[in-house]
């Protein structure tokens, strides 16, 4: 499988340019690219040439609860709206609520997500039947008992998801382990998931320091924090995604610069969740953290599209400063692409020998014409901008259009009334 693109254009570069891809990865870029009679060939008549955007925080499959139980205090809305129906899940819901927000992440622009939900195996297909790329893991929980049956389920999901790698599509689905949080699972547990992951090289996605009660109720029963408690059971490791970070103090920040680990920052779902401060960016990267930007589910933020995310994270984070030169637009673009933690498997540069992920985006979008690239980007563009995303070589979505998207979106709306989730217009 190979492909051409002619007619691009590179941020700051005035002649077109062209990029070949064969195998997934970039052969051939500059402006003398011309396609082969093998390839698929398509001419972006000065689309722009930019890398993609990296989830690095989602529960994908809940695009299926997207606007059920809003505006509800966090516990109420789990208890009451989300977790009785979630008991009631299959695969088939989890691998058509999937394929639902891998559609709108492709038209949107992302690539490749970081994702903690049941059934990942469900996932996983619908991660590879829809071309992306995506770290799966189901959450594990045993703070209410169940201990060894979470145990063996957990072992019989990696075993089930390392069988589904040798499918199609399969090497772009890596797998995870996600113990939920600090509190929903027992410290026995935890410390069998950090010699597991150390043993396979797994890595872990975990939710911590989401609100303040979570550090309150950490020091109350370990007397340490959140992060140094994570470190102590060993979970803190060059392998390690933490989602949130809200109320992480600076020893803890730099515990984490120290150990390598990456924190995902979910700033929408954060606010909309009011949890009551926001992550403490500069002083994250005064440490050395590694940072990624995330969504969180579809049920929290409600949006998959990650320039959302990425101009609220700028915001926020000036207006917390009270200095609107805390964060630039470039270095929020580079934290929306991975650039800053390469654990989240984004952040490369568009070059021959990289794997063929890229964007095209309108060249004729008002939001894109004038001014300087990143900051058009991240406080001007939605993902309305992107005209094509291309991931290992195959172009997932051409001039706005993905192929699939009808049945995908009719089956999603099958599987969401089965569960009793009234769609918005029906
Ligand atoms: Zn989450």
């Amino acid at each position: 499988m190979s492909l051409a693109v002619t007619g691009a254009a590179l941020p700051g570069e005035r002649d077109p340019i062209g990029l070949r891809a064969e195998h997934g990865v970039i052969v051939e870029l500059g402006p003398d690219v011309r396609p082969q009679p093998e390839d698929d060939a398509i001419d972006v008549a000065g689309a722009l040439l930019v890398p993609p955007l990296i989830n690095g925080h989602t529960h994908a499959a809940m695009t299926l609860f997207r606007g059920h139980g809003d505006d509800l205090p966090l516990m109420r809305w789990l208890q009451e709206e989300i977790w009785p129906i979630e008991r009631r899940l299959e695969p088939e819901d989890v691998y058509w609520g999937t394929r639902l927000a891998c559609l709108e992440m492709v038209r949107s622009g992302t690539v490749r997500f970081w994702d903690m939900y049941w059934h990942p195996e469900a996932a996983a297909r619908a991660v590879s039947d829809a071309g992306m790329r995506a770290t799966v893991a189901a959450p594990l929980i045993d703070a209410q008992g169940g201990s060894e049956t979470m145990r063996e389920a957990a072992l019989r999901s990696l075993d089930e998801l390392a069988a589904g790698a040798g499918g199609p599509g399969g090497d772009r689905v890596d797998v995870g382990l996600a113990p939920h949080a600090i509190y929903t699972v027992t410290e026995e547990s935890l410390h069998w998931i950090a010699e597991l992951s150390a043993e396979r090289g797994l890595p872990v996605h975990i939710h911590l320091s989401e609100t303040e009660p979570e550090v309150s109720d950490c020091l109350t029963a370990h007397g340490i924090r959140p992060a140094v408690y994570l470190d102590r059971v060993g979970l803190l490791s060059p392998r390690t995604v933490l989602a949130h970070g809200v109320w992480l103090d600076d020893a803890e920040l730099e515990l984490i610069a120290a150990r390598g680990a990456v924190v995902v920052t979910n700033p929408v779902a954060n606010l909309k969740l009011a949890v009551g401060q926001v992550f403490p960016y500069p002083r994250a990267r005064a440490a050395g953290v590694q940072v990624g930007l995330g969504t969180d589910g579809p049920g929290s933020n409600n949006s998959l599209d990650l320039f959302g995310d990425m101009k609220v994270l700028a915001l926020v984070q000036k207006h917390e400063a009270r200095d609107p030169a805390i964060i630039s637009a470039e270095e929020t673009w580079e934290i929306a692409t991975g650039r800053r933690a390469p654990l989240l498997g984004g952040g490369r540069r568009l070059a021959v020998g990289q794997p063929a992920d890229f964007l095209l985006l309108r060249a004729a979008a008002p939001e894109l014409s004038f001014g300087e690239l990143p900051a058009a980007l991240v406080y001007a563009a939605s993902g309305a901008v992107v005209q094509s995303t291309v991931v290992a070589g195959r172009v997932l979505m051409r001039a706005g259009e993905v192929e699939g998207s009808e049945e995908v979106l009719a089956r999603a709306l099958e599987r969401a009334r089965r569960l009793g989730l009234a769609p918005a217009l029906a």
